[in-house]
């Protein structure tokens, strides 16, 4: 059997930590590195019911008290492991890398809203303390909230201790009108109740607003509501709140509600950009969740000479299958293989392959796809033989003295994906160049490229040392990798795959 090699870095979002029912572990993107989280509703106990939350509700939610001397001791037990160092030799930390191994933040978040939970004040001062007896004083404390408890005594308490700790509240708003707050955070506290605790926590201490937009049903936030949820910041930052920053986020993993779809890139900067106007600082974090298929071509072309043989390329498949286990948490991928990367997309664990055999196989295959998906993204990784023998029927018999072969070229697939799929298409591709190419010829060939086919992006080298130094060359830019591997990823976290 084989198992899949499991290496936690920000593409893993599971909770670790064994037996724990408070303090878990995330090794976070945004925060660059160990995000140690403080969950105080393990019974999954929320005020909203958000469409686009991750949280498993498959069973009824329960408000059920935390332990706070359990809290204390799993806290103290992984800042103890970290302290030691020991948490990178046990599995699965000791895969993570080298320059993410650090105490990114302390939060309270997980699996429901930490503000209505009577224990938060005293959990917020068992926390204080733990970070100062590690000597951790550098690493933020955060509070991630929508809010919703703080205007009740035990709220205001927690509030004023997490304020002394110098702690950040990140605060969740995602929108301006009782409508949309509605629609996307379903709950039966009033908006206007948020809006009231958002100005009180404001005028203690600057805040960081966070705002989820998604589409719903296909249906983005409407003009007229982003523009209400601008002017209710607006009305916080005038009546005296504080606004550090507001994070325009999207989603980013599944949500509870299928309908609840990423927004795109270009939406959410439109979005910051109209806080820009009015002099708030704005950050914008995409996700991708529901957007674009994906479609990678993976292996090499095998156009048969006779029945029993045929002619191929030098090509495993890994680099195309390794894109797709890559793109598949947040795309619906499809593989195009050759026989051979089939058995490494098995393995991987990609869900959706198809095989293919000749040029002429696969360009029917992609063709098929690119115009079910004209909005698609195709990532052509294949190594398409461009000559091809006219096939002899049946099998040629052994023993000849000779055998020649006269080969005839393949059509161009490259340059035709563009055409199948129009202006909507993304289309990625690559390009090997002779052995002797240099630096600046190797741009300027892949350039060509992108010209030519409509490519949006050229993952382009040189043969023989297809390991090391990668440009990622597109119409106007280019950008150079000493490492394939850090080019692969810089090719998966492309902006150009995010609207
Ligand atoms: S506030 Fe957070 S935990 Fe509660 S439903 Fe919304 S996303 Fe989920």
């Amino acid at each position: 059997m084989t198992t899949k090699a499991r290496v936690l870095d920000f593409r893993d979002h599971r909770r670790e930590l064994g037996q724990n029912r408070y303090v878990y572990a995330v090794v976070s993107r945004r925060a660059q590195g160990l995000s140690i989280g403080l969950n105080l509703n393990p019974g999954r106990d929320c005020s909203f019911l958000c469409r686009y939350c991750q949280v498993e509700r498959s069973a009824p939610p329960q408000a059920v008290p935390v332990l706070l001397d359990r809290l204390g001791s799993e806290l103290e037990a992984l800042l103890g492991l970290v302290g030691s160092g020991k948490l990178w030799q046990h599995p699965p930390f000791d895969t993570v890398r080298d320059e993410l191994r650090r105490v990114a933040d302390i939060a309270f978040a997980g699996d429901g809203e930490p503000s209505t939970s009577p224990q938060l004040a005293a959990a917020v001062a068992m926390v204080g303390l733990a970070r100062a007896r590690h000597r951790l004083e550098g690493v933020p404390l955060r509070l991630l909230s929508n809010g919703s408890g703080f205007h009740t005594p035990t709220g205001r308490l927690a509030l004023a201790r997490f304020h002394a700790l110098g702690g950040e509240l990140w605060f969740k708003l995602d929108a301006g009108t009782p409508q949309a707050y509605q629609r996307i955070n379903c709950s039966t506290v009033p908006l206007e109740r948020i809006l009231d605790n958002l100005m009180l926590a404001s005028r203690q201490r600057p805040v960081v607003v966070q705002s989820l937009f998604s589409e719903l049903h296909g249906q983005a936030p409407t003009a007229a509501e982003i523009h209400a949820w601008v002017q209710r910041l607006l009305q916080v930052v005038q009546s005296g709140g504080r606004v550090r920053e507001v994070q325009v986020t999207t989603v980013a993993r599944a949500p509870r509600d299928p309908a609840c779809r990423a927004l795109g890139r270009t939406r959410l900067e439109a979005i910051a950009a109209q806080l820009r106007g009015h002099g708030l600082a704005a950050s914008v974090h995409p996700g991708r969740w529901g957007r674009r298929p994906v479609l990678v071509t993976a292996g090499a072309t095998r156009n048969p000479i006779d029945s029993m043989r045929c002619i191929t390329a030098n090509s495993s498949g890994g680099t195309g299958v390794a894109l797709a286990q890559a793109l598949q948490p947040d795309h619906a991928v499809h593989l195009l293989a050759s026989p051979q990367a089939q058995l490494r997309a098995t393995a991987a664990g990609i869900e959706s392959t198809e095989l293919f055999e000749s040029t002429d196989d696969l360009m029917a295959r992609m063709e098929r796809w690119v115009r079910a998906n004209p909005r698609g993204i195709v990532v052509h990784a294949a190594a398409v033989g461009d000559y091809a023998p006219r096939a002899s029927a049946g099998k040629v018999s052994s023993g000849k003295a000779s055998w020649e072969l006269s080969l005839g070229p393949t059509p161009k697939i490259l340059d035709q994906v563009r055409a199948w799929g129009g202006p909507d298409l993304v289309l990625v591709s690559f390009k090997a160049a002779a052995p002797d190419t240099g630096d600046q010829a190797l741009v300027a060939i892949a350039r060509e490229q992108a010209q030519r086919t409509g490519s949006d992006l050229v993952f382009a080298n040189v043969l023989g040392r297809l390991g090391e130094r990668v440009a990622l060359v597109t119409a106007s830019t280019h950008a150079w990798y000493q490492q394939r591997g850090d080019a692969l990823q810089a090719l998966i976290e492309h902006t150009l795959l995010d609207d």
